[in-house]
């Protein structure tokens, strides 16, 4: 099924000419990604030439749409994508430009994840993490009697960065969570980062005690108003909270609330996430008060088992995006969201979602769900150069995209620097110094000067993190919570 429409398109800045772009469009027509049939034919190694410039010439087949891949190259400068073309111009005008020739590898927009909940994300789930439970308030111990799941509190620096990092190394650019660490991925959150952006994530917007009585309808709800930020700088920005998270009445009546006080409230973008106990009558508004659903199927069935009706909501002409929730019920990240999403769909809707949908939900729309739109999740001229590089296996993005895993993911770019990657497909000798950090096959490229106080080293991240029995593996989804699996 096809995603609607529903970003709105990015207006062309005039770093480059008319003409160019008149030139690059008729070009596009009849030009096919690079590559053939034959997996060992695909050439997915990048070659830097360094160059005396600041800016950046990035060649590979680039994912733009929906429509697949095109062999093209970008410049990019001062953090944004201030340049396309399928031939060579830009190069030819930008002799001095730093050349990363990526050869058939894909390019896409980096991985937006909308939903993620760092400072509890460190830890593999509680091996008693059952599909049991009907609303959230149970699995958190504050209604009824079924086992209250145990998770834990990221304590530290070194463990923070270990977070973001199982993030940054499979391709998400930005992370909606509460609270990052700065240098690493981009933090959408309710903290203005030097790197990041400001949302209002409201976690629970009807408080941290459970706010029923009852769970079977007629459920109490104490207060039916949801709970909004009262900072004056948050009140304009985009707020993202957690809404009727379970299967029962309760759950379906937070849904109810929340859009009320959406249509009370106007003038700012909505997202809500998880909203698994949506009856039809709130799917029917969410398109008409422009509020976005933040999908996260996994840890739905980890602890629901049942998601969000996901088909019904693309039907209703409401954006759905993909979210990873956390690593206790959801998945490790975006790659695992989306083969759960995959699995979800195949097992209990017999197979309606494609890959372009997941793709959508992982960039366009998921930026869209963070009223980010305008700046991330596209390959567009002006927007941020926020890239994923995937390992181009089929010559088809979207059947590799599904397949991917860490080990897939060639590098992530950040505001047109390499961030990570991984060392097998680079002459590491060619990355630029703060490159040389090592992790297992992979590279990060940080400042560690950022995190003096603590002084910081990848060996001392690594030692704390390997140490701690519970951390959440960097690239192998190992006691990550069941997706519909035994
Ligand atoms: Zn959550």
């Amino acid at each position: 099924m096809k995603q609607v429409a529903g970003v709105r398109i990015t207006a062309f800045c005039a770093v480059l000419t008319v003409l160019l772009i008149g030139s690059y469009k008729n070009a596009l027509a009849d030009e096919e990604p690079r590559g053939n049939d034959d997996p060992t034919e695909f050439n997915n190694e990048c070659v830097i030439t360094p160059g005396s410039g600041k800016e950046t010439i990035l060649i590979g087949n680039v994912v733009r749409t929906t429509d697949g891949a095109r062999h093209m190259e970008l410049l990019l400068s001062d953090g944004l994508i201030s340049g396309m073309s399928i031939d060579t111009v830009l190069r030819d005008s930008n002799p001095d430009a730093t050349v990363i020739d990526c050869g058939d590898a894909f390019i896409s927009p980096g991985l937006v994840n909308p939903h993620e909940h760092l400072a509890h994300s460190g830890g593999i789930p509680d091996p008693k993490t059952e599909p049991i439970y009907e609303h959230r308030d149970e699995w958190r111990g504050v209604f009824g009697d079924k086992y209250a799941l145990a998770f834990e509190h990221v304590e530290g620096v070194a463990r923070d960065i270990w977070v973001e990092l199982r993030h940054l190394l499979s391709g998400t650019t930005t992370l909606g969570a509460s609270g990052g660490v700065a240098g690493l991925v981009k933090n959408a959150t309710t903290v203005t980062t030097s790197d990041g952006y400001l949302i209002d994530f409201e976690i629970f917007p009807y408080g941290w005690e459970s706010k029923f009585h009852e769970m079977d309808c007629p459920a109490e709800i104490e207060d039916p108003t949801p709970r909004f930020s009262e900072s004056e700088e948050l009140l304009d920005q985009p707020y993202v909270a957690h809404v009727a998270e379970g299967t029962n009445c309760a759950a379906t009546l937070e849904g109810q609330a929340f859009l009320d006080f959406v249509e009370a409230n106007p003038g700012r973008r909505y997202a809500l996430l998880h909203g698994v106990g949506l009856d039809q009558e709130s799917i029917d508004r969410l398109a008409g008060l422009d509020v976005s659903l933040v999908w996260s199927p996994r840890s739905n069935v980890s602890l629901y088992d049942e998601t969000a009706k996901v088909l019904d909501v693309m039907e209703s002409g409401a954006l759905v995006a993909l979210g990873t929730d956390w690593s206790y019920s959801g998945s490790y990240n975006m790659l695992e969201e989306i083969r759960c999403a995959d699995r979800v769909d195949n097992i209990r809707w017999g197979d309606q979602l494609s890959g372009e949908d997941y793709w959508e939900m992982s960039t366009s729309t998921a930026a869209y769900s963070l009223g980010l739109e305008d700046e991330i999740g596209q390959v567009n001229l002006a927007m941020a150069a926020d890239l994923v590089i995937v390992q181009n296996r089929t010559g088809d993005f979207f059947e590799d995209l599904m397949d991917s895993e860490v080990s897939n993911v060639i590098a992530t770019i950040i505001d047109g620097s390499i961030r990570s990657g991984n060392s097998e497909f680079f002459d590491t000798n060619q990355l630029p110094d703060q490159c040389q950090n090592f992790i297992d096959d992979h590279f990060l490229c940080v400042d560690w000067s950022r995190y003096e106080e603590a002084e910081l080293t990848m060996e001392k991240v690594i030692e704390e993190n390997r140490s701690f029995e519970k951390a959440v593996p960097l690239f192998e989804p190992r006691f990550q919570a069941p997706c519909l699996e035994d």
